[in-house]
């Protein structure tokens, strides 16, 4: 597999202290995913028919909602609109001819099967995921090139669960034999240590609300519950991408 590198983003990610890099690039990657299913490339038909086909998953569908362009998105909705009416016609006139409790049971059953099918796939999901694919692959390929990339990811905060499992899935088109036995040790290595400090974060917070430490520091833990939900579940989430 040939995958581009992205070092630039990479090296400003690892430099920037956070829980997770990954995690602030992918936040990026949504909003540009975002973005650019309410700019004037809507406007063109090769990408309506990637829309009316394909659509978004929930989440997208709804930042797509909020996202302050009523008329890109009006547009993608009228065509997409017309693709579900085709798809569903002959779903609502087998439920409107049911002759009886079993009938119309089994054609509704039948038409939210449809709406499951038609709900699969996001075209915002799957941008997202080929930056991902290549953030997990130039994260392995510089700790494999670079050392003084290797020493700031070694003293880095390290990533979320969620995108260690990425990171690892990448590491393994990138590396082989030693090197991906010690990069993927160093990926878990980091995982635990950094749970572990997250956690403290998280207890300080627990202690900072009793009245005897009220005046003691908060150590940077203001915002220790939000870091300690993220650090599992990461931000920025590819949830369904177009499969083809
Ligand atoms: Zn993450
Ligand atoms: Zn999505």
């Amino acid at each position: 597999m040939k995958i581009q590198l992205e070092t630039i983003p990479v090296w400003d990610g690892v430099k920037e202290g956070s829980e997770c890099f990954i995690c602030s690039l992918m936040k990026k990657a949504e909003e540009d995913g975002v973005r650019y299913y309410l700019s004037s490339a809507v406007m063109t038909p090769e990408v309506r028919v990637e829309t009316n086909r394909d659509g978004f998953c929930t989440h997208h569908f709804s930042l797509l909602a909020e996202g302050g362009k009523p008329q890109s998105l009006a547009l993608v909705m009228d065509t997409y609109y017309d693709e579900s009416k085709r798809l569903y016609a002959p779903g609502f006139e087998k439920i409107q001819s049911a002759s009886s409790p079993r009938k119309l049971e089994k054609a509704v059953s039948s038409f939210f099967e449809s709406v499951g099918e038609r709900e699969k796939g996001c075209l915002i999901c799957s941008r997202m995921e080929e930056r991902l694919v290549r953030y997990c692959y130039t994260v392995a390929a510089l700790w494999k090139e670079d050392q003084e990339f290797r020493k700031a990811l070694e003293d880095s905060k390290g990533f979320c669960i969620h995108h260690t499992q990425q990171l690892y899935r990448m590491a393994k088109e990138a590396l082989s034999g030693d090197d991906l036995v010690e990069y993927g040790k160093l990926l878990f290595a980091l995982l635990e240590k950094n749970l572990a400090r997250v956690q403290h974060d998280d207890w300080w917070m627990t202690q900072k609300y009793k009245s005897e430490n009220k005046d003691k520091p908060w150590n940077g833990c203001e915002d220790a519950q939000k870091r300690a939900v993220y650090k599992l579940i990461g931000e920025g989430r590819v949830i369904d991408p177009v499969r083809s």
